[in-house]
């Protein structure tokens, strides 16, 4: 069985769990700022600076987001919450892209106010939010490039796809803008999702660099930068390998000087919106094994489900699992690693081999920190768990809790229930 490491032991874990009831997400603050760090060193060829900024929705908790921005990270947002939650980070200004669609008027209005990038999705936008907001000096355009470009598994083909601009409306936008009176400009597509091939960025921005000129000559425009979006995937499965930046970073360095350098376009600013390859592979969903069932299959229930990691249920993803204490043994046996929730795909594993496990194992599902606790769910009565945070000296910082019933309930104007919940709280205290 090939293994995935995980950064603590099973004693530490143990202790964890003492203070910390599973399930929980633990993210390692040491790893992730020892990536962030290497993501800006990767592009710090690129003029006026290289920045990711973090797509918010991946993991959406401030607390990161302050860690992120210390690591020289905006962040990318496209609702409401994730605009208040930049903010409260102490993320300013320019470091914020608003890369939203389909957008309610008070959402542009706040990402005016903030002095964020606003990246708009369509023609009909430009009148939109001059009405309600009124435009910026500084606006990006979301290109897609419709049958120029081959999407990916997840994302699909950009023709099917419901964001963006074409290519002759792209060119009527900044037309438009420019005769309204906005003076800088920047360009943006996203065509991936966890795509894994560093090629696949490269022609990204080959394809952008080359619309930018385009626009250069066509509307004497010069963009200041243009935005590839998120996208880069990470290694799941154990046998996969991560994605080379400095391959991507190379690659585009090269194109940089032949179609911007080399026609005068420069300095042209780079940039992308990467959430899961910035926090993914550095989360990690821990649980407590409660049943182990022998019907036509074989069934480890957790106390975890997929409202708390939704992706395998969702996608058929592949999450690798770590049973503590039973790393690196070579017998196995083929099970199902399931949750409680009353849905048949809540299964994090289908037929995975792994060590023989029994009630009261703690379990590690790996690359939980993006796109994990963010897309929990309430469903079924099921509640949020914790988010905890691992520092680099060893302890542990509780950076979400746990929700209790009366989150669940909080929003139902129902004393009865606020009243049951308190009471069933303070008798599990006794
Ligand atoms: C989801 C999303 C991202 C981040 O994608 P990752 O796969 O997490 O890198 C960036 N930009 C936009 C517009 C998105 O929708």
């Amino acid at each position: 069985m090939m293994e995935k490491s995980v950064p603590f032991t099973e004693e530490q874990l143990e202790r964890i769990v003492a203070q910390f009831p599973t399930p929980f997400h633990l993210y390692d603050e040491g790893a992730i700022r020892r990536n962030a760090r290497r993501f800006r060193e990767a592009f710090s060829w690129v003029p006026g600076g290289f920045a990711n900024f973090f797509a918010v929705k991946a993991l959406p908790n401030p607390h990161i987001l302050g860690i992120l921005k210390e690591e020289g990270m905006g962040a990318d947002c496209s609702s409401l919450p994730e605009l208040l939650l930049a903010e409260a980070a102490g993320i300013r200004g320019e470091e914020i892209m608003f890369t939203s669609n389909d957008t309610p008027a008070v959402e542009f209005k706040k990402a005016v106010a903030l002095g964020a990038i606003v990246n708009l999705d369509d023609l009909t936008h430009i009148p939109f939010l001059e009405e309600h907001a009124g435009l910026p000096e500084l606006l990006c355009l979301r290109y897609n490039p419709g049958p120029l470009k081959k999407g990916n598994a997840i994302i699909g083909n950009p023709q099917e796809s419901k964001y963006g601009f074409t290519r002759e409306q792209i060119l009527e936008g900044y037309r438009m803008l420019k005769e309204r009176g906005v003076r800088r400009f920047g360009l943006h597509t996203m065509v991936a999702s966890n795509e894994l091939n560093p090629d696949y960025f490269v022609e990204t921005a080959s394809l952008l660099f080359d619309l930018a000129a385009e626009i250069a000559e066509r509307l004497g425009i010069r963009l200041e930068f243009v935005n590839l979006g998120g996208g880069i995937g990470i290694p799941y499965r154990p046998e996969q390998s991560a994605v080379d930046l400095e391959r991507i970073s190379a690659g585009i360095e090269r194109l940089y000087r032949e179609k911007i350098a080399a026609r005068g376009l420069d300095p042209l600013r780079v940039v992308m919106e990467c959430g899961r390859v910035v926090t993914g592979p550095y989360g990690y969903l821990v649980a407590r094994v409660l049943h182990r069932k022998e019907t036509y299959k074989r069934f480890i229930g957790l106390d975890a489900s997929m409202a708390n990691l939704m992706r395998p249920g969702m996608y058929g993803a592949y999450h690798h699992i770590t049973v503590m204490g039973k790393e690196g043994r070579t017998e196995g046996e083929l099970c199902d690693v399931t949750g409680s929730l009353c849905e048949n795909n809540d299964r994090f594993a289908i037929d995975r081999m792994l060590p023989q496990i029994s009630p009261g194992d703690l379990v590690v599902i790996h690359d939980t920190g993006a796109h994990g606790h963010a897309m929990g769910f309430n469903y079924n009565g099921k509640l949020r768990s914790a988010e905890l945070l691992l520092r680099e000296d060893g302890s542990v910082r509780l950076i979400r809790r746990a929700e209790t019933p009366l989150d669940y309930f909080a929003t139902l104007d129902y004393p009865r229930l606020r009243e049951d919940a308190l009471a069933t709280a303070a008798r599990s205290q006794e």
